[in-house]
């Protein structure tokens, strides 16, 4: 089946057309400055996919595409996998707006979009939150009163789930595994970054709670914080947005050396070396719990940007690890690679992997799924 894939934002649309049966890309692209008519963006997401269909005419050559699959970031409580969208869905998705406020309106935009354009098209939603449904609840709750969570439903969702989902699958296929018999550690280091403790092929802790802010030091997330720190820089005059900002886009990475990007912090000096120690730091104390949790993986997973690409993090890592018996091969550490490999040494207690991970891969065979089986 040929799939388009879109991952709708409130200002941009990304897109891909894969094969669902290969896994091969077809055609990708961005759309930026949606609503920006101004600068000569689009002026909303219809106009947007309009300059989707014109570019894949030329590279679709006649092709048609026989379904779309949606990136949506929040499914709440409700959705713990893909589903075909129906008005239904569409409503429900909306009214998961309040815990995703810029995410969850702009994928309804890019579904609405869609239906509008074509509207016998079969649109399946794939939810970021949907691998960490099965989370249990000592995993999941804040230890907040009760009402916080009947009233706003303030717990723990999980984000990443896509790509967990696709990289407990490859690295199960790496160890001669079927996925359920999957126990393991996956760090899914990007510029978001997060980190799940998979146990039977499910997950069943993750370092991201609420929203994508909590866990791991990020690019320019500051993951875990004391929340009082929030409390005591709103009586010193910070205000909400002000507050977002700082946690969200200034601080991590980018807030400890001025770059999100690991390649500049890698060579960014002092500053550098005192971010990735505390980045690594907090990332290895998250292993040796979720090994815990867990009750002995069987696996440590590096993905996406980070994990696949920077083998100075990797050893950092693994350095801090020698109290789990783990250790890793220089030689495999350093080489480069774009498929599933192992990089630890014969002594080491278990596997360290890395994965690639490939969110849009794993839409479009969702996608097909759910709509073969419609
Ligand atoms: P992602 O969000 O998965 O695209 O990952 C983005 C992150 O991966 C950025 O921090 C990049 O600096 C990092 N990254 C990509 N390639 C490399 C590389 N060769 N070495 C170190 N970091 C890399």
């Amino acid at each position: 089946m040929i799939i388009l894939v879109i991952n709708s934002g409130s200002s941009s649309l990304k897109y891909q057309v894969r094969d669902s049966a290969t896994g091969e890309r077809l055609a990708n692209g961005l759309i930026e400055r949606i609503g920006d008519s101004a600068h000569g963006g689009p002026r909303d997401h219809a106009e947007a996919l309009d300059r989707v269909t014109q570019e894949l005419e030329s590279t679709l050559q006649g092709r048609s595409i026989d379904a779309v699959g949606h990136r949506v970031v929040h499914g709440g409580e409700r959705f713990s996998e893909p589903v075909l969208v129906t008005n239904e869905i569409i409503r429900a998705i909306e009214r998961l707006n309040p815990l995703a406020p810029l995410h969850n309106p702009a994928n309804v935009q890019g579904i609405r979009a869609i239906a509008d354009r074509w509207p016998s098209m079969k649109q399946v939603a794939v939810f970021d939150t949907a691998f960490h449904r099965t989370l249990p609840e000592h995993a999941w709750r804040y230890a907040v009163p009760d009402d916080l969570y009947k009233k706003f439903g303030i717990r723990r969702y999980g984000f990443h789930g896509t790509s967990f989902e696709y990289v407990t699958r490859h690295a199960a296929g790496l160890l001669g595994l079927p996925a359920q018999e999957f126990t393991g550690i996956i760090a899914h280091l990007g510029n978001g970054a997060s980190i799940t403790a998979v146990q039977g092929g499910r997950s069943i802790d993750t370092s991201m709670g609420f929203t994508p802010l909590e866990g791991l030091v990020m690019g320019t997330r500051s993951g875990d914080i004391d929340p009082s720190i929030l409390l005591f820089l709103s009586r010193e005059g910070y205000t909400e947005k002000d507050l977002d900002r700082l946690l969200n886009r200034e601080s991590g990475l980018v807030g400890l050396t001025g770059h999100n990007d690991m390649r500049s912090v890698e060579e960014s000096g002092d500053a550098g070396t005192v971010a990735l120690d505390i980045a690594s730091y907090r990332l290895a104390k998250y292993i040796g719990g979720y090994h815990v949790a867990v009750g002995g993986a069987q696996a440590l997973v590096f993905t996406a940007g980070i994990g696949e690409n920077s083998w100075r993090f990797r050893e950092r890592v693994v350095n801090r690890l020698s109290a789990l018996g783990i250790f890793i091969d220089d030689a495999e550490n350093q080489k480069p690679g774009g498929s599933p490999r192992e990089i630890s040494t014969e002594e080491s207690a278990f596997p360290v992997l890395v994965v690639p991970t490939d969110e849009e891969a794993a839409i479009a065979e969702a996608t097909a799924a759910v709509v073969d089986s419609a």
